[in-house]
């Protein structure tokens, strides 16, 4: 074993994997994260043969990020590969999209990321049967019968149910359904979906993992050879590549993913324990409490509880003066990143939430400031209510 698998290896712990992944053996004179290698094609003499020949079907700068990612999804497994992309949605339809054909079923979950219903829309066009059902108790398990592919996205965006994925996977794989699941709002340290049995697990990078805010990736990562070719293949038809600067920024921000989920996970159970105790706000979710209705499942199958919490204020108007009350955190959409962001959700339309709904990512900010201007909007919400 070369000294990065090594540091893959299942007896470190995650923040020492995070630290090392993907970076290369160590040469003389050379930096232990190489720069990002800016190119279209590659010197290519004689036969095609060796890595890198033409720059939208690999690059190194990729390589090492795909290295890193597999050993945070996969840790000591050998033959996982990950396939990065230009965004968390070029990586969803590549497997959507590469995995299915006219005449198969798809199972997609009914409350997950609000771009879903716009592939959903493609899928059928495309002569592919959709079926929906809730990630909450489940409900997924009813629609399988048949089915090519399930989606699972748990926690689901924005409602945060949590489904239990070893038990999907059994009913599904028992059928011959292949399994993906959305790993964005838990990144690899909250949850590995292929330890629990999935064929894929599928992420934007843009959210958690990068943590930044400064850049948008997306990769697909899988055990079973063939999977990943055919999800290479689509990425080369496609040309959803991601820059090399993004990919190296990317790679270069894992480096602290550990420290900034932690500090995040924190800050969002030490949120909820604080909003809990509020006459002002209700429908509070989050998978960490231990009285939320995620919880026990939670629990089963994650490591850790995410950045994101919801919660819901009276109506608009209130959601509206809150969000404009705050002052460290940005109104702002996405989640995942080191300042806190939060927004009212039902501004875009599309998602089933009620019109006072706030989904709320806890940024890295020190825990009792962020409390305190928290619960300081919300006192000023309410007052010039
Ligand atoms: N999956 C989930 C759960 C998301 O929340 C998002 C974006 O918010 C995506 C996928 C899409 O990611 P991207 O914006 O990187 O395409």
């Amino acid at each position: 074993m070369n000294d990065h698998r090594a540091a893959s290896a299942d007896r470190y712990g995650d923040g020492t994997r995070a630290v090392r992944a993907g970076l290369p053996d160590p040469v003389k004179n050379e930096p232990p994260l190489p720069g990002p290698v800016f190119a279209a094609h590659f010197h290519l003499p004689g036969d095609v043969e060796g890595p890198y020949a033409y720059a939208r079907d690999s690059n190194p700068t990729w390589t090492l990020l795909e290295r890193a990612i597999s050993e945070l999804e996969a840790p000591g497994q050998d033959g996982v590969e990950t396939v990065v992309f230009a965004s968390g949605m070029a990586a969803i339809s590549a497997v959507l999209l590469s995995q299915t054909r006219s005449g198969d079923t798809v199972t997609l979950p009914s409350d997950g990321y609000q771009a879903l219903p716009l592939l959903q829309e493609q899928l059928t066009a495309y002569g592919i049967h959709v079926r929906t059902a809730p990630t909450g108790g489940d409900a997924q398990l009813s629609e399988l019968d048949g089915a090519r592919l399930l989606w699972i996205e748990t926690p689901s965006n924005p409602g945060l149910d949590v489904c239990d994925v070893r038990r999907l996977v059994a009913a599904a794989h028992a059928g011959s359904t292949l399994v993906a699941v959305d790993n964005t709002l838990a990144t690899p340290l909250g949850q590995r979906p292929l330890e629990l049995g999935a064929d894929f697990s599928v992420a934007s990078g843009t959210k958690g993992l990068t943590g930044h805010g400064d850049l948008l990736i997306g990769y697909v990562t899988c055990r079973d050879p063939q999977l990943a070719a055919a999800v290479r293949r689509w990425r080369k038809i496609v040309g959803a590549i991601p820059g090399p600067m993004e990919a190296w920024l990317a790679h270069r921000s894992l480096a602290t993913i550990q420290l900034r989920a932690q500090r995040q996970w924190a800050n969002a159970l030490a949120l909820a324990e604080a909003l809990r105790e509020r006459a002002d706000v209700t429908g509070l979710r989050y998978p960490g409490l231990s009285s939320d209705p995620s919880h026990k499942t939670a629990t089963l199958q994650m490591s850790g509880f995410g950045s994101v919490l919801s919660f819901t204020l009276s109506d608009r108007a209130h959601a509206e003066r809150f969000m404009s009350a705050l002052r460290l955190v940005e109104d702002a959409t996405s989640f995942g990143g080191v300042r806190s962001t939060a927004e009212r959700r039902g501004r875009w339309g599309g998602d089933a939430v009620p019109e006072g709904f706030i989904r709320f990512s806890a940024g890295a900010e020190d825990t009792d400031d962020l409390i305190a201007d928290v619960l300081r909007a919300l006192d000023s919400a309410d007052r010039h209510g």
